[in-house]
């Protein structure tokens, strides 16, 4: 059930949104349409949460102003910063932790008041981590992995950004952090002591944190039902799932429980509209509940011809608000 009372544009009640990147504000190299101006009207602070944990946040600020966006390095939060907020509140400060990936790793580390060294230094003994950051970067080597997995078969705490197995390029799909953490975890015969990015509530409980409020208070934004969504139901927010990315309706109505979002839009421009608005039958509140229907005929294991009028009336709800 949604916490917003109605009556007023969805994103009117809530205090902050967080909101996904690629598939929401961009999709490559090019904006989504409606994004830009919807982020830029809303009325409450909007974060930006990347499970990419190669790019600094000054670099992801850099892009979405270069998009038209009012965007600072402290309105973008990453799996990187969430990751060292982890073990920063674990380890004591300066504590030594090896970065692997990228260099938004090592930066997230020192932000957090760490003290970043390299597989490099371990393997050459100038430095002895209590802790790995593992994070996605596009020159991680064998012998950097090798040396992670020495690290954590040592009794080092293992903290992954992110599980995302690929990872989409312009060329095709590469392995993404998912498929290197699990050759550490093949070698070392389990997974991380930890993951900070979505479908993991940490970057979202980091999000709210930084803007000191609940996390009860938030509207989550992204458009993949099994990081995006699944992050926002683990750290108890709302959320709201557009249509402008990865999944669609039919993801949205097989949804298991732990994936279904609060709401449901065709893009951004719905943080806008009162989801009660318009003729009956055709606002985002109608649309919840007409997916909602064909969640409940799900789960009590309905008639399949039950399932079916219901899918295709949430099909129908979602065309009218298409076209409003
Ligand atoms: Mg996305």
């Amino acid at each position: 059930m949604s916490r917003h009372p109605g009556g007023r544009p969805l994103v009117a009640g809530y205090a902050a949104v967080v909101c996904d990147l690629d598939g929401v504000v961009y999709r490559g190299p090019a904006p989504v349409e409606g994004a830009v101006e919807s982020l830029s009207a809303a009325t409450v602070p909007v974060l930006y949460a990347t499970n990419n944990a190669s790019r600094p946040p000054t670099v992801v600020a850099e892009h979405l102003r270069e998009l038209g966006l009012d965007c600072t390095s402290e309105r973008v939060a990453t799996s990187s910063e969430a990751g060292a907020w982890l073990l920063a509140d674990r380890l004591g400060p300066g504590a030594e932790v090896m970065a692997v990936g990228g260099v938004g790793v090592g930066l997230a580390l020192a932000a957090a008041g760490l003290t970043p060294v390299t597989p490099a230094d371990r393997r050459s003994g100038r430095a002895r981590p209590v802790a790995v950051l593992q994070g996605y970067g596009a020159e991680v080597t064998a012998s950097e992995l090798a040396e992670a997995a020495y690290a954590v078969q040592g009794g080092a705490l293992w903290v992954a950004t992110n599980t995302d197995a690929t990872l989409p390029t312009d060329r095709g799909v590469a392995p993404g952090n998912g498929s290197l953490v699990a050759a550490v975890a093949r070698a070392v015969g389990r997974g991380p002591d930890l993951v900070a990015g979505k479908p993991e509530a940490p970057l979202y409980l980091l999000c709210a944190r930084r803007l000191g409020l609940a996390v009860s208070s938030v509207l989550a934004v992204g458009d993949r039902l099994d990081t995006d969504i699944e992050g926002a139901v683990a750290a108890g927010a709302d959320s709201l799932l557009v249509l402008t990315g990865v999944d669609d309706l039919q993801a949205v109505l097989e949804a298991p429980r732990h994936r279904r979002p609060t709401w449901v839009a065709p893009d951004l421009r719905a943080l806008h509209v009162d989801p009660s608005a318009g003729p009956a039958g055709t606002g985002l509140v109608d649309l919840a509940a007409a997916v909602a229907a064909v969640h409940d005929a799900r789960d009590r294991s309905a008639d399949p011809a039950e399932v079916s009028a219901l899918a295709a009336e949430a099909e129908h709800v979602l065309a009218q608000v298409t076209h409003r």
